[in-house]
């Protein structure tokens, strides 16, 4: 029988293990996936963009039952969703979350066993408990306006999604945009509100590029950044190169690069990447 999870250069999953609860599912593109187990049952936060089966991989690590959650509804967080009957997430994230960002991804997703899988809606503050650890739920809604972060309680951790990491976060707006500057205000004000509550977690787990960030040095980082770009006055660099990103999109022919122009901006370890508008080009910003 075909193993889904194997190609011909390799296998589609790696998977670790960071605690004897705590695992990181990747599929090489720095897309991670996360699942925790408790005594009762374990969660599996975001489910990549659908290749292979990533339910075999979390049923060789546990025997519980597993709840799938989105930390937003982008298809490279829920396009494994529909190997399981119903996934939570952010009121939001329920409008895009079976939105694939290609007709392979949407053939992927349409042979998987659920692909009319249910969505189930979490809310700020909801709590789930899986033995031995509870969750609780904060809409943080900026990258994506069904953003959730999960704390972990008991582990001491806070599962961020894109809305705070270490590459770069998103803003698909362009900046003249009406909805551009609230956005700006809604990160900081989520970092605030996530800064606020540091001393019970001790590290940031994002959804890309790197985790176990110190959640002090990078919230702080984009406090600072959001307030520059609300001011007028962030550093931006002349290309939007990072790590896992081009440094013209759309020269490249990135599949970020059919949003148009972009701008990254940045302060210490914070960066954000925005829509940077042709009209933008007589930019406040200034050049470090
Ligand atoms: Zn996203």
């Amino acid at each position: 029988m075909k193993n889904e999870n194997k190609t011909s250069h390799g296998r589609v999953y790696g998977s670790w293990m960071i605690r004897s609860n705590l695992w990181v599912l990747s599929n090489g593109w720095q897309n991670f996936q996360y699942l925790l187990v408790g005594k009762e049952q374990a969660v599996l936060i975001d489910t990549g963009y659908g290749e292979g089966n990533i339910r075999s991989v979390v049923e060789e690590i546990t025997p519980l039952p597993v709840m799938v959650i989105n930390t937003h509804g982008h298809f490279d967080h829920t396009g494994g969703n529909g190997l399981w009957q119903q996934a939570w997430m952010g009121e939001a994230s329920t409008k895009d979350c079976k939105k694939a960002f290609s007709q392979e991804q949407s053939l992927k997703a349409a042979s998987k066993p659920y692909p009319n899988y249910e969505t189930r809606i979490l809310t700020d503050g909801a709590t789930i408990e899986l033995g031995n650890e509870t969750l609780e739920v904060m809409t943080i809604p900026a990258h994506h306006d069904g953003s959730i972060a999960i704390l972990a309680h008991k582990n001491r951790l806070l599962f961020t999604g894109d809305e705070f990491e270490s590459g770069q976060v998103l803003i698909f707006k362009q900046k003249t945009n009406p909805e551009f500057l609230p956005t700006i205000q809604r990160h900081l004000a989520n970092a605030l509100r996530l800064l606020n509550r540091s001393s019970e977690y001790d590290y940031l787990f994002p959804a890309h590029n790197g985790y176990m960030l110190d959640p002090d040095r990078y919230l702080n980082d984009f406090i600072h950044l959001d307030q520059q770009i609300l001011n007028g006055t962030a550093h931006f660099q002349s290309d939007t190169a990072g790590f896992n990103y081009p440094s013209d999109p759309v020269a490249s022919g990135s599949v970020f690069g059919k949003f148009g122009r972009q701008k990254r901006v940045f302060y210490g370890a914070a960066s954000i990447v925005y829509l940077d508008d042709v009209s933008d080009a007589s930019t406040e910003v200034t050049v470090r």
